[in-house]
């Protein structure tokens, strides 16, 4: 390739690519938190691959492990044949995230994406239910593929399907539209009322913390009522917790301090642990019932990601890891709640919990500049909402207080260059 060159990514690349656009330059070598391009630039990663790198880069234990697997000449690729690394991934799984949470789930692996198990989550509803409609809300993001992009909000993305994305009601979401609407009431009305035109649901799926749709955390009450909603209507809840889960709220599942149950739990992104491809499908056992090979894929059984997850579930062993992000976390808030009392002009309003955090700035095109503008500064950090309306801060789970709080200080003095520009914060 040539030296430092975004050329060849212009000449060959298609159109569509889009992050390469955010964060222009050629990345080599990452570590953790951090990210190194080809002029030895350092960056500090507030992205963390969209939610696939909580634990960080090249982890040096799961890369150890990794390394041992390949050079053993361990089994890579398998379909769904039984494998050693399914196996122990499958009883750590168990031991270390179900057991101890008292949680009964069948694992399905669909293919390794996160799209991929939403599909998986809406065909098996239908199918158990006999039901062909889904209720999804607002702002909701599940995927590229046909039946997760109907459930998805964005009419941009939607638009892109070039069919009828048909078979789905969309609801508000909790604190969508005024003040005044009680959005859960509002959902229970329309499906208890025979004049409502809404078809009883095979499903509601939802995020409890919206990601790409703009940070939008649920009250835990609001996502309890759904669930006694579903009960009520013997509608099946499936959340997406592909990028909330595995503890970027601060618990494993996202769900964990709403005390609910989902039916269907759909997980990709960081249960990889590597950045690996990896998609699991929890299942309760009663709705277990596609028949073998119903639902089946080539890439079902990737087995480096099943090393490197069973690796990254040690993590979790004990409250350690739980406790460490819940502090960033706070400190994340903190600097947040301060920032946006200091700068009134960026008009922010704080959104999400954990180490899922934004802000919301209504000023139009602010919060684009702002992830530019750290960019520059060496941080990458991306924006989320229907009208990129949020900067988002996505560190790895597993980033050091002094990193985080250079991090913070960086999108700092992004905010206060740019609220010297009269003409941007005053449009
Ligand atoms: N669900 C949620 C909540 C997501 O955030 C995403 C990806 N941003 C997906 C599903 C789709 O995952 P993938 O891009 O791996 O298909």
């Amino acid at each position: 390739m040539n030296q430092n060159s975004l050329n060849v990514f212009e000449q060959l690349e298609s159109e569509v690519r889009s992050y390469v656009r955010s964060f222009p330059t050629v990345f080599t070598k990452a570590q953790g938190h951090k990210m190194w391009d080809k002029d030895g630039k350092e960056y500090l990663d507030f992205f963390a691959g969209a939610g696939a790198l909580n634990y960080g880069h090249n982890d040096p234990n799961m890369k150890q492990k990794l390394v041992d697997y390949i050079t053993n000449d361990g089994i890579t690729h398998s379909l769904d044949m039984a494998s050693e690394a399914k196996g122990d991934f499958l009883e750590q799984f168990n031991e270390v995230i179900l057991k101890p949470r008292g949680f009964d789930y069948k694992v399905m692996f669909p293919g390794p994406t996160g799209t991929n198990t939403v599909e998986s989550a809406l065909k098996l509803a239908r199918k158990v239910t006999g039901r062909t409609n889904v209720i999804s809300f607002t702002n909701g993001f599940h995927g590229m593929t046909i039946g997760a992009l109907s459930v998805t909000g964005n009419s941009f993305k939607r638009k892109g399907a070039g069919i009828p994305l048909t078979n789905v009601s969309t609801m508000p979401y909790d604190d969508f539209g005024s003040d005044n609407l009680d959005t859960v009431e509002y959902l229970e009305r329309f499906l208890e009322n025979n004049g409502s035109g809404v078809d009883t649901p095979a499903a509601i799926i939802l995020e409890t913390v919206q990601g790409e749709g703009g940070i939008n955390a649920a009250r835990f009450e609001w996502i309890k009522k759904v669930e006694s909603i579903c009960k009520r209507f013997g509608i099946l809840l499936i959340i997406d917790d592909v990028q909330a889960g595995v503890g970027r709220t601060g618990t494993f599942f996202s769900f964990e301090p709403a005390g609910i149950e989902p039916d269907i739990v759909c997980l990709s992104k960081s249960i990889g642990g590597y950045g690996l491809p990896l998609a699991l499908t929890l299942i309760k056992p009663k709705y277990d019932m596609f028949a073998p090979g119903e639902h089946n894929g080539t890439f079902r059984g990737n087995n480096l990601a099943f090393v490197a997850a069973t690796e990254s579930l040690n993590y979790w062993k004990d409250d350690s890891f739980e406790k460490s992000i819940k502090a960033k976390a706070e400190k994340v808030t903190t600097f947040l709640e301060n920032l946006v009392k200091k700068y009134p002009e960026i008009k922010g309003e704080i959104r999400g919990r954990g180490l899922m955090q934004g802000i919301a700035s209504e000023v139009e095109g602010l919060s684009e500049k702002v992830a530019e503008e750290s960019f520059k500064r060496g941080l990458i950090m991306e924006t989320a909402g229907a009208n990129d309306e949020v900067f988002k801060l996505f560190p790895p789970l597993t980033i050091d207080d002094e990193s985080l709080e250079k991090g913070l200080a960086i999108i700092e003095e992004s905010i206060k260059t740019l609220v010297k520009d009269k003409e941007l914060v005053t449009s």
